[in-house]
């Protein structure tokens, strides 16, 4: 089933990015610009300095990342049969297992679930599934309030602003915004901008909700097939909170987390917070299985969202996508995302593994910018603890957008699409190459400043030279070089005469 398009995909990067880039400034939004990009790059690069240092620790790391690849794509191979494995010993556990083809199928779960209760307030851990389906808006249209209890969550949440990273969404955030923030909407002016105090400050302020709030909403980092378990690690403990204290639990999660055992974890608890955070082991493991006894929630449902997954998982090439743990090392790694910084993707996945599982998601009919939000660097494969190829992943989507582009009428009428097809027209045969490298040559001889660069093209070339020079055409091109220089019987033999400056046709 086809996913909806969210609220997350209404521009494009190049758009959003431009606007990122550029904001000024404002009396409501005055460390926008530089103050923003400057907090992005200081939390990336500090959390990139961490992770490479306890990445080096490990010797093993280059096995423990092969062994996570296998894992996931073993699991991949076999998803119906882990996920029916986990559906019945989470049930024999007492949970109660859903399934969702699509975000509206999953909010009217919820909505089902929570009927019966009623609840005013909603707690909720970290979920970046239910940024997926549009849930906390759902819930505010039904009258019901969700809480973030993340620290950068309830940040975000309270400053009605947007995650700009999935491990640490408000990253872009200063300490002194936050202090702002806390002191208007917790009605606490003496607050000082020690993290020390605005962590106190949020965990007065969250304990009363755990203590009084009898339903919560969580996401999940691994489901387990061979005990029906769910798994969430954090550094906060609020998950934890979350987890144990309500009397309702619903734990909205995607298909592909399933892990096939418990003995898995061995590999993922160790690789994850290595690369989501720099820290040896998460200080929160959580893993519950149904209602056991007197202990947790009594009653415990976990929906499982497909949301476009699906044909993500059919398709042989980019199935890989999936694998993904969100450790967002590829965001802190990513030259791109540390200019634009998570909003100039306008997608719940920011950086590489959003530019290529968000298009996917939507049938590669939204979002179609994103897999060009790439220099191809391969920065992000690199930091990979499950080694995702995202060049190699972002390469075939960019195909999968040109077929689809040429297959409508407009698309293939289109500017681009034309050029492409006249140059694909051109070097398919030497002779039409040749005549149109001397045309070029010709035309580009009132462009050509004196230091041998074009500084200006007309029309839409001109996007090309408005940020750089365009290196001229040489009065001799390769294959009139060689021409002159070789004669038919001497073709191989190498000439004495080497051209004086590079030859290209
Ligand atoms: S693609 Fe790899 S590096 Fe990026 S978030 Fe997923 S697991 Fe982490």
């Amino acid at each position: 089933m086809k996913p909806e398009t969210t609220h997350w995909n209404r521009q494009d990067f190049p758009e959003a990015a431009r606007k990122e880039l550029a904001a000024k400034p404002s009396q409501d939004a005055p460390f926008a610009h530089s103050q923003t990009r400057r907090n992005v790059r200081n939390a990336t690069e500090i959390i990139q300095a961490k992770r490479n240092a306890v990445v080096a620790e490990l010797p093993e790391w280059q096995d423990l990342r092969a062994a996570g690849a296998a894992i996931r794509a073993h699991t991949l191979e076999h998803l119906d049969h882990y996920l029916l494995e986990f559906e019945a010993n989470c049930t024999r556990h007492g949970g109660h297992v859903h399934w969702a083809a699509d975000a509206a199928e999953a909010r009217k779960l919820v909505l089902e679930i929570l009927a019966p209760h009623a609840p005013r307030e909603i707690l909720k851990i970290k979920t970046m599934t239910s940024e997926e389906i549009g849930l906390n808006a759902c819930l505010e249209e039904h009258g019901m309030h969700p809480l973030e209890t993340d620290l950068a969550e309830l940040i975000i949440q309270m400053g009605r602003d947007r995650p700009s990273h999935f491990v640490v969404p408000a990253l872009h955030k200063s300490r002194g915004q936050i202090r702002d923030l806390f002191a208007r909407e917790m009605h606490r002016p003496e607050l000082s901008d020690e993290p020390e105090a605005l962590a106190a400050a949020a965990r007065d302020y969250l304990r009363q909700k755990f203590l009084s709030t009898r339903v919560a909403i969580s996401g999940a980092n691994f489901l387990l097939a061979d005990t029906g378990g769910v798994c969430i690690v954090e550094s906060e403990g609020n998950g934890r909170m979350c987890l144990t204290l309500p009397d309702v639990l619903i734990t909205i999660v995607g298909i592909e987390k399933v892990l096939p055992s418990f003995q898995d974890l061995e590999v993922f608890l160790q690789t994850l917070p290595r690369s989501a955070t720099g820290e040896r082991m998460n200080p929160y493991n959580s893993i519950w299985s149904g209602t056991p006894g007197n202990d947790g929630p009594r009653e415990f449902h976990v929906i499982l969202l497909d949301n476009g997954r699906s044909p993500i998982l059919a398709d042989d090439e980019s199935r890989q996508t999936l694998r993904c743990i969100r450790c967002a090392a590829c965001l802190n790694t990513c030259p791109v995302y540390h200019q634009t910084g998570g909003h100039a993707y306008d997608s719940v996945y920011a950086g590489p593994i959003g530019a290529i599982l968000t298009p996917q998601l939507h049938s590669m009919q939204a979002a179609q910018s994103l897999p060009y939000a790439s220099s191809l660097c391969g920065a992000c494969y690199e930091v990979c603890p499950v080694a995702i190829n995202i060049p190699e992943v972002l390469i075939h989507l960019r195909g999968k957008i040109v077929e689809q582009q040429q297959s409508t009428v407009a698309g293939s009428l289109s500017l681009w699409n034309i050029a492409m097809k006249s140059a694909a027209f051109l070097m398919q045969d030497g002779s039409r190459l040749h005549a149109a490298v001397h045309l070029a040559q010709a035309a580009q001889r009132p462009l050509v400043s004196r230091n041998g660069f074009i500084e200006w093209l007309p029309g839409m070339l001109n996007g090309w030279t408005k940020t750089r020079d365009l290196p001229a055409l040489p009065a001799e091109s390769f294959r009139d070089w060689w021409r002159r220089t070789r004669s038919a019987n001497s073709s191989l033999q190498p000439s004495a005469e080497q051209p004086s400056e590079p030859r290209h046709d």
